[in-house]
């Protein structure tokens, strides 16, 4: 989070039936759309990503309607937990926890269901807990190819914001999202964005609620029904700083930024693979996702290197989560490194000196001349 997004917190309660909260709201929507290249409307939940996921489904589906799951490491499956606890049939496309979508082999599925029970594909561009990314457009080119009208809905919670993601261009009826990842502003807001035919689905579906009713907060008359409540009055300044830092950055150069920063992280961790049991989960480079990296330790124990991280220098690595529950020949030693959002080469270059140190330290055997390797990564990146 950048200290800007803070200070602009900080500040005492605004007057919330004035015009200049009602205005920055305003100013919010039109710009959420644009991070996330779509004219479909942007809704605000006060809530984490969970609460978005809810919302998704509740806006669009009926109670005993099925969806498709695309499964690439954890998350599709948190997002599957609400959908059956509120009375969605959900049946789970696993791919594997270090591969992305089979394309083909989706087709085949999508063609299969010639009554359509599949009213929706649920899916992650980057599942955080892997560290894939996701190829969305292929996503949507299977349903095209057998001409399946299921909804295309995805969520873009750990990506947007850091990979390249165009809804609109890429046929995305519904976007999930939160505000406390690449949008680097204190967790505590969520988003959906909704396309024409989620409108559509919207009019019929029998699990809309009051309080996540897209329509209410869509077209709401008064200001008050937008959040179904009072406002979240201090996340609404902070992501309005937010979002002026992407656009002062441009969202090409964000992606650019982000698509080099893994280049780095990839360059050193591939190195570290090179000797013992250190590496990428995701070997093929075009799948890895640009926000996070999950890394293997095999039998180094992954909790520990954390921990020394923690203590010694104050650097705090991403928990590996637990895939070896879902998928058995997971090894239970991940950790991950976050590169996503407010981020730049000398803070990216600290982390990987101190999980460099910490192998060394924990005697944990690897590829020796991995921060040479991010280094001369990092001067051609920049000669370039
Ligand atoms: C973080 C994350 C979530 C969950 O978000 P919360 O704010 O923790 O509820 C869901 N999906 C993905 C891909 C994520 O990275």
């Amino acid at each position: 989070m950048p200290e800007a997004v803070l200070q602009a917190m900080h500040r005492a309660s605004p007057n919330i039936y004035g015009t200049e909260l009602v205005e920055l709201a305003n100013s919010l929507y039109p710009d959420l759309q644009k991070v996330a290249c779509t004219s479909g409307d942007a809704v605000i939940y006060i809530g984490n990503g969970h609460s978005a996921w809810e919302a998704s489904l509740t806006n669009t589906l009926s109670r005993g309607d099925t969806v498709l799951a695309i499964v690439t490491g954890r998350f599709t499956l948190g997002w599957i937990d609400i959908a059956e606890a509120i009375g969605i049939n959900v049946e789970a496309m696993d791919f594997g926890s270090d591969s992305t979508v089979d394309g083909d082999r989706l087709r085949q599925t999508l063609d299969d269901d010639k009554s359509h029970r599949y009213k929706a594909v649920l899916m992650v561009q980057t599942d955080t807990a892997s560290s894939v990314n996701n190829d969305v457009l292929a996503v949507r080119s299977a349903l095209d190819a057998v001409d399946h009208p299921a909804l295309l809905m995805v969520d873009c919670i750990a990506s947007l914001g850091c990979e390249e993601y165009r809804m609109d261009d890429w046929g995305v009826d519904v976007t999930v999202a939160a505000c406390q990842k690449g949008l680097m502003t204190p967790a505590g807001l969520s988003f959906t964005f909704i396309g024409d035919k989620a409108w559509q689905a919207h009019a019929k579906a029998d699990l809309k609620t009051a309080y996540w009713d897209w329509d209410r907060r869509v077209n709401g008359k008064i200001f008050y029904q937008k959040f179904c409540g009072t406002p979240p009055t201090h996340h609404l300044f902070g992501l309005r700083t937010a979002l002026d830092i992407l656009f002062e950055e441009g969202l090409d150069n964000v992606w650019q930024r982000h698509r080099n920063l893994a280049r780095v992280v990839w360059a050193c961790v591939d190195q570290w693979a090179t000797d013992g049991d250190v590496r990428c989960n995701i070997k093929n480079i075009d799948n890895r996702s640009v926000a996070v990296t999950t890394v293997q330790t095999g039998t180094m124990d992954a909790d520990r290197l954390r921990q020394w991280c923690e203590q010694q220098y104050g650097v705090i690595l991403g928990v590996g989560l637990a895939l070896e529950d879902v998928y058995a020949d997971m090894p239970a030693n991940l950790f991950r490194i976050g590169h996503m959002g407010h981020l730049n080469v000398p803070m990216l270059m600290g982390t990987l000196v101190a999980i460099d140190a910490g192998f060394k330290a924990l005697d944990y055997p690897h590829g020796s001349g991995a921060l040479e390797h991010a280094s001369r990564t990092i001067a051609n990146l920049s000669a370039a």
